[in-house]
């Protein structure tokens, strides 16, 4: 799991930020609401005043890190790459550098421009003349106490900083290139494992018009794997050319198939047939909706749930056909593929 905390100056586009992050997938967890709760808990009316008071005093009784110790908590327990909003104090940083793995990004732009932002913005905070804008800054940014907030010194731990001085499209460039900066150790899911080993060996099919892989899985572990090609000792589309056959479909439309190779799922089936290895409960990993064909098979298998990296084009009857038979049938990507 990572944890990418958000610093920066008010009104520099933190929550723009935070939307780019969470379109990428990544859970927001946020400060402000996590105050607003204390507030309101203690009676007051939440504005930028009462929320620097409450976050000073409860820093003061609690700790500095308090508010990330109770975020981290929560995005421990999820367990999804998640984006805190915001971090203010230098204590939060140091909790969240030590007991997750953590990258601090800063957002920052022209104070006038911030200014502008905000007005247009215009939340409960936010209704301030400019002079006070300034003065609030000054005051939120330079502190001697480590447990209160102190945005300069904090904007400089960040690993990353963002200028949002121009248009959306600038600061998304940005984002694009921090995100593939970020420490690559996250650990995959177990549906990400499977369906990374699904394109690997996918890699091995000998048909172009549909380079199919399949993992069948049971209890988190790999059973047989199969790729499309052809039956074995037969000579391959790749070395020989397709061997298309002509369908008429439902609508009167003719379309040709490459009849040549076993199906990825097929060719899965068939390795657990020769070993003699039970499928029933096991979960199937592939690279498309299986065909009408597959389906049938996989749904006599016993097999459970069935897992797509893509949708086929004409996928819809096996779609339909699976889940009338009870498995669970879950895509990855809405992208349909067509050959
Ligand atoms: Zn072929
Ligand atoms: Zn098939």
């Amino acid at each position: 799991m990572l944890v990418v905390g958000i610093t920066g100056t008010l009104g520099a586009g933190k929550g723009t930020v935070v939307e780019m992050m969470k379109s990428k997938g990544f859970v927001h967890y946020s400060a402000r609401d996590y105050l607003r709760l204390r507030v309101e808990q203690l009676g007051l009316t939440p504005n930028r005043d009462t929320f620097t008071m409450v976050a000073n005093q409860t820093r003061e009784k609690e700790g500095g890190d308090f508010i990330a110790k109770g975020l981290l908590d929560m995005a421990k327990k999820d367990g999804r790459n998640c984006i805190i909003e915001s971090i203010r104090n230098i204590k939060e940083v140091e909790y969240l550098r030590k007991n997750c793995n953590f990258v601090l990004l800063c957002v920052d732009a022209d104070i006038k421009i911030r200014y502008e932002r905000i007005v247009l913005r215009g939340s409960e905070t936010d209704k301030v003349d400019f002079d006070t804008f300034v003065a609030n800054e000054q005051r939120e940014t330079i502190s001697d106490d480590p447990n209160k907030q102190n945005l300069a010194l904090v904007m400089k731990m960040a690993d990353y900083t963002l200028d949002n001085g121009r248009d959306l499209e600038y600061l998304r460039n940005q984002v694009e290139d921090i995100c593939k900066k970020f420490p690559v150790n996250k650990r995959l899911s177990w549906d990400e494992y499977f369906l990374e080993v699904v394109k690997t060996v996918a890699k091995r099919a000998t048909c172009d018009r549909g380079r199919s892989g399949c993992v069948i899985v049971k209890d988190k572990q790999i059973l047989v794997t199969g790729y499309v090609g052809s039956p074995t000792g037969l000579p391959h589309c790749d070395d020989v050319g397709h061997l298309l056959k002509k369908v008429i479909n439902d609508n009167g439309e003719i379309s040709t198939h490459c009849v040549r190779t076993v199906h990825a799922e097929q060719n899965a089936i068939c390795q657990a047939a020769k070993r003699g290895i039970a499928l029933d409960g096991a979960t199937l990993y592939c690279t498309m909706t299986p065909c009408r064909t597959c389906a049938m098979m996989i749904i006599n298998c016993g097999i459970k749930r069935v897992v797509c990296l893509n949708k086929y084009h004409s996928g819809k009857e096996s779609e339909t056909m699976l889940r009338q038979a009870g498995i669970i049938l879950d895509f990855v990507s809405e992208e349909i593929l067509k050959y």
